[in-house]
């Protein structure tokens, strides 16, 4: 997802600039003050309420705002981004837009500031005034509006000015300059997002595999908490030398451990383009700390595959495994094979129904023979890409 909110003062070009930043990014547009003014048009209950503040130039509510914005994005679930236009107008609603955001596991990528004089912005309003037929494009009012920016809008910048996700443009150019710099500010935005998926999938899925590949064909880092610890057990490292323990003693290796792995993979591949992870999370606790470690590298999940495959098909595939070199420690014995398939089961499955509720977990039958399920991912991934693009 692609997230901006566009700032100015009234009369800055920020209904011009919108046009360019919803066609080319795909974004869905959210103006509040379109919204309202179709409320108005329709004289809904909500509209009747805001028409008298609108015509004096003054603030709707904070509480009429967050219900249209809320039910906009609502009514858009597949939306590859929202612009938002002439919201945040105060700093109750920055708060609102980050809490909206969280909800959809997403944030403001940009906060555009379109700057404009005072004198510059009444003039532009009174002759959009002479054709625009808006009951607020009059000089009085207009002022007001101005008013109501400097003393409730603009503070609301320092807000956005802290969280490092903002630009300020001189809005007193020719539109091109003003819609290159954007642009160039955007395509910044989205040289630094990276694709991160998670793929689930039951033991002998062929998720293993499949992210390995995946991995390879998108130049992803490849993060599978398992190979890791084996890894530093090879080494004999400190952290694996006490994995070998617990796995001697037939215990799990904490979260704690875990932890440190993971963020020494991110911070160690700074320029990836993202990462999968596979085998990881595998429980509640996990997916919270999953979260927590990308939001410290401000990035986010963006993709979540499932790979199903029928229950009998999965231990048809593990005790055949069973019975190669490619056995595993864990497939040599049915009892082992049904505990994992379990564990997947009762800690693994509601992970992903956790996800559910807030992304698109795309799901992949993964009965197929290798290759064509590698196509399916692909279908999958690439959509995500282009999300991104
Ligand atoms: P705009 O089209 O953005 O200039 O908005 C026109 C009018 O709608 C404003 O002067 C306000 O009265 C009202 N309005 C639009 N958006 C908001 C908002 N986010 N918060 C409060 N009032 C708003």
């Amino acid at each position: 997802m692609l997230n901006i909110a566009l700032f100015g003062p009234p009369g800055a070009g920020k209904g011009t600039q919108s046009e360019f930043l919803i066609k080319k990014y795909n974004l869905f547009y959210i103006s509040t003050g379109d919204i309202l003014r179709r409320e108005l048009a329709e004289e809904t209950k909500l509209g009747l309420q805001a028409k008298h503040i609108i015509a004096q130039g003054g603030l709707v509510s904070d509480e009429i705002i967050v219900q249209i914005i809320e039910k906009t994005i609502k009514n858009n679930p597949d939306a590859n981004g929202f612009l938002f236009d002439g919201f945040p107008r105060t700093f109750v609603q920055a708060y609102i837009l980050e809490g909206l955001m969280i909800k959809l596991n997403t944030k403001l990528d940009l906060l555009i500031s379109i700057e404009v004089p005072e004198e510059e912005s009444v003039n532009r309003l009174l002759l959009r005034g002479e054709t625009s037929g808006r009951l607020d494009d009059n000089e009085e009012v207009i002022r007001n509006r101005l008013r109501e920016y400097d003393e409730k809008t603009k503070p609301v910048l320092d807000f956005f000015k802290e969280r490092g996700n903002y630009m300020a443009v001189n809005g007193v150019q020719k539109i091109k300059k003003v819609t290159s710099e954007i642009r160039k500010a955007v395509n910044k935005v989205l040289a630094r997002k990276q694709l991160n998926i998670v793929l689930f999938g039951s033991p002998g899925s062929g998720r293993g595999s499949l992210g390995r590949a995946i991995a390879e064909k998108y130049k992803l880092e490849f993060v599978s908490t398992g190979d890791m610890i084996d890894e530093e057990i090879l080494r004999g490292t400190t952290l694996g030398i006490k994995a070998k323990e617990l796995y001697e003693n037939g215990e799990l290796v904490p979260d704690e451990m875990v932890i440190q792995l993971i963020e020494r993979k991110i911070e160690n591949s700074k320029k990836a383009k993202g990462f999968i992870f596979k085998g990881y999370p595998r429980t509640l606790v996990q997916s919270y700390i999953l979260d927590g470690i990308l939001k410290k590298h401000d990035t986010i999940i963006n993709k979540i595959i499932e790979i199903k495959v029928d229950t009998l098909e999965v231990i048809r595939r593990l005790d055949n495994r069973s019975k190669t070199e490619a056995c595993m420690p864990y497939d040599t014995s049915t009892e082992k094979i049904v505990k994992r398939l379990q564990e997947h089961q009762e800690k693994t499955l509601p992970v992903v129904d956790k996800y559910r509720e807030f992304h698109d977990v795309a799901v992949v039958d993964g009965t197929d023979e290798f290759d064509k399920v590698m196509d399916l991912v692909s279908t999958e991934i690439e959509s995500s890409f282009k999300a991104l693009d």
